[in-house]
């Protein structure tokens, strides 16, 4: 887990003391890239890690999110999401499952806006995704017969 060990030197580096449910935590968000809650991820580490606290979860996430290793995620009307894929990318969030999913598409990549310097976009996408369609349509067609 070269990438694990990556962070875990780099946060050391900047003075952060890391206990074993703290590298559990970045361990397990390395190997699961996708988007968590810190729910999410209490209930998977306190598996193995039965004393761990949800402060300690929500304490690593924010270094974690301070850091750069983490980028939350604000989705109207829902818990925030913590997404632990590092490269800047949208989102595609499907108002009928609930579904996340990440949208590869760059968006226009533009120095700045009226002026105003830009460092980094995040877009999101609200809809229907193309599993909650293809129910639909199944729906349609059994209706038909
Ligand atoms: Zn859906
Ligand atoms: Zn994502």
């Amino acid at each position: 887990m070269e990438e694990v060990n990556k962070i875990i030197l780099e946060l050391k580096e900047k003075g952060y003391v890391l206990s074993i449910p703290r590298i559990a935590i970045i361990k397990y968000l390395v190997s699961n890239r996708t988007h968590h809650t810190a729910e999410s991820i209490y209930k998977a580490i306190s598996k193995e890690y039965p004393t761990i606290s949800v402060a300690t979860v929500y304490n690593t996430l924010k270094v974690l999110t301070n850091e750069g290793f983490v980028n939350q995620l604000f989705i109207e009307g829902e818990r925030v999401f913590y997404d632990s894929t590092p490269c800047e990318h949208s989102h595609f969030i499907c108002r009928i499952c609930g579904k996340i999913k990440d949208i590869k598409d760059k968006p226009a990549k533009k120095a700045s806006v009226d002026d105003n310097k830009i460092e980094k976009i995040y877009l999101y996408f609200y809809g229907i995704c193309r599993e909650c369609i293809e129910k639909k349509e199944t729906k349609k067609q059994n209706k038909k017969i």
